[in-house]
């Protein structure tokens, strides 16, 4: 079966997203780290199976062991099905992202987002960034710019519109660029396969 996985920091809005997408209501206020059961859904008149992976990072009520544990699983889990993985989206919050990324690196640690990011790339599964939440973002070009620059990716973000960097508020239901930016990679991967 086709997968597309969901991963993020935790309330970043992969349910929401999850939601959106498919239709379908998922469970949410899970406990977090919890796994979630895969979900088969039919999108775009075809089968695929959304993962929606356990939110890493910062989790209230989680002990860091525990946290890396997690952390450790879904990086498993990526690399153990990496062939049926037809792309991934990394949601963050566009609100937060800049400042969790740049409080970690001034620490000397690599910002979660940042490693999952050229993980996915290292593996060579296609990668959309969902940087949800923008009805709370009033400089957007400027923060998605910022974002581009954290990730590697040479600004200005419009480049990347539609392949890697889509602004969404899932809340609202507003991820047409999330939605196109999966069809390419979708519409990429069964031309590779023929
Ligand atoms: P998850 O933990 O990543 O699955 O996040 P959820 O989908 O449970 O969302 C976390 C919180 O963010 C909830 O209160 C959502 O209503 C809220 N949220 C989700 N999408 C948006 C959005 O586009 N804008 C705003 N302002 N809030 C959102």
């Amino acid at each position: 079966d086709d997968e597309i996985v969901l991963v993020g920091r935790s309330n970043v809005g992969k349910s929401t997203i999850m939601r959106e997408l498919t239709g379908h209501s998922v469970p949410t206020g899970q406990k977090p780290g919890v796994t979630r059961e895969p979900n088969h859904f039919d999108w775009s008149g075809q089968s695929f199976m959304f993962t929606d992976l356990p939110g890493f990072g910062f989790m209230s009520g989680v002990e860091g062991e525990h946290r890396e544990a997690i952390q450790t699983d879904i990086v498993h889990y990526i690399e153990n099905n990496a062939e049926s993985i037809l792309a991934a989206v990394l949601v963050v919050d566009g609100k937060s992202v800049i400042d969790i990324i740049d409080r970690h690196s001034d620490r000397g640690e690599i910002p979660h987002d940042v490693e999952m990011y050229h993980f996915l790339e290292e593996l060579g599964v296609p990668t959309v960034v969902a940087v949800n939440k923008m009805d709370k973002v009033d400089d957007k070009d400027e923060r998605l710019n910022d974002l581009c620059d954290r990730l590697g990716l040479f600004p200005p973000w419009q480049q990347w519109d539609e392949e890697v960097i889509a602004p969404i508020t899932a809340k609202a239901g507003r991820i047409d660029s999330l939605r196109t930016a999966l069809q390419g990679h979708i519409r990429d991967a069964k031309r590779d396969e023929l």
